[in-house]
């Protein structure tokens, strides 16, 4: 490894532990991590003037001179954009994780044509910018997160069953949305993106191996094994709600008949029974196929769903062949119905986590 690239290394270093475990003094810091204090103040002082961290006031009240702790700053920020079959939102994510702005629009987009609904993107996505622009933020890039098949490579939509459409070209996102065409912008399923941010910042703190069900209109899973998201062959893999339930059923937005997210959706007139009956049934193939350390229920599943999760905990573990030995346990996420967007900014801010010299020095004044 080269100078400049020690160097490279070292910022990173700092900023992820940063990022990761919350603030701390230099000499923490140096002590964490193993460089030493020198090494340590010097990479503080590259990392400061790229305002990519921010001295804290130190705690008072305690005996002696109190160091000052370093966090990371809240001036480098991603888009999460989303686009689902009730809403468009486009919010502003800084590097700890956390939703600083966000802009929405509701309604009904099932019928509506993707020009239309990407104009309604287009629009929210112009507020968020223009947040960014008001409070000098620095914009490592975006996110959309969409409720279909998208080939991760380029960005394709194949089909997105719920708002039916086929075929929409995503392939230059930054042109339909207005945004800079140097701005990093990428594309992916929502349920992979929540799992992502799940693995992130919520249940994959303890686990490396879990299925997380997004809940909305449409019902989708994203697949963790061993701390990555698994896609697939084609990155079509998790599309748990069409996974047949009842082949008497009704009608599914793909075309078939009875599948789980005709039962559990967002809108359907299930009983409590009836929608812990139908997520089990298909959680119970997931399990005995992958065996997950946990199923996590998140998107509309979330707000208050720990009843749901233990009625599905209760029917897994009468049901699936492990159970009486390694139980699977179900939880509800705490990201709530925040999760996409937040996995949506993930690609943009491990960037900058990566490469922290990607951010210009004193970006607040480059942005001005
Ligand atoms: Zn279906």
């Amino acid at each position: 490894m080269g100078l400049p690239d020690m160097r490279r290394h070292h910022l990173s270093v700092v900023l992820e532990h940063l990022v990761r475990s919350g603030p701390r003094s230099r000499a923490a810091l140096a002590q964490d991590i193993g460089l030493t204090k020198a090494t340590v103040s010097a990479v503080v002082a590259d990392l400061l003037s790229r305002a990519l961290v921010e001295e804290r006031e130190p705690a008072s009240g305690r005996i002696g001179r109190p160091a000052i702790a370093l966090g990371v700053s809240t001036s480098v920020v991603a888009l999460g954009l989303q686009i689902d079959a009730d809403r468009v939102e486009a919010s502003v994510v800084d590097l700890a994780g956390t939703v600083r702005a966000r802009h929405r629009r509701g309604g009904d987009h099932r019928e509506a044509e993707p020009a239309e609904v990407l104009g309604l993107l287009r629009d929210v996505t112009a507020e968020a910018m223009a947040d960014v622009h008001d409070e000098g933020l620095w914009c490592a890039g975006a996110g959309l997160a969409v409720p279909g098949l998208v080939d991760p490579e380029t960005g394709a939509l194949f089909v997105a069953p719920n708002l039916h459409w086929l075929d929409v070209d995503l392939t230059a996102p930054q042109s339909l949305l207005g945004l800079p065409p140097s701005l990093p912008v990428t594309v992916d399923n929502e349920a992979n993106l929540a799992a992502l941010a799940e693995l992130r910042h919520g249940v994959g703190r303890q686990h490396s191996s879990f299925v997380y069900v997004s809940g909305g209109v449409g019902i989708g899973a994203g697949v963790v094994i061993g701390g990555r998201v698994v896609r697939g062959a084609h990155g079509f893999a998790g599309e748990l709600g069409h996974v047949g339930i009842d082949p008497s059923g009704s009608r599914c937005a793909c075309g078939e008949r009875g599948c789980l997210e005709t039962v559990v959706g967002v809108g359907r007139r299930a009983s409590a029974v009836r929608r812990a009956d139908a997520l089990a049934a298909a959680l119970r193939d997931v399990v005995n196929l992958i065996d997950p350390e946990a199923v996590v229920l998140g998107g509309a599943f979330s707000p208050g769903g720990d009843e749901l999760a233990s009625a599905v905990a209760d029917r897994l573990h009468a049901s699936t062949l492990g159970a009486r030995w390694r139980p699977c346990p179900v939880m509800t996420s705490s990201l709530g119905p925040d999760a996409a967007l937040l996995g949506a900014t993930t690609t943009a801010l491990d960037a900058v986590v990566a490469d922290p010299t990607i951010v210009p020095v004193e970006p607040l004044t480059q942005t001005a």
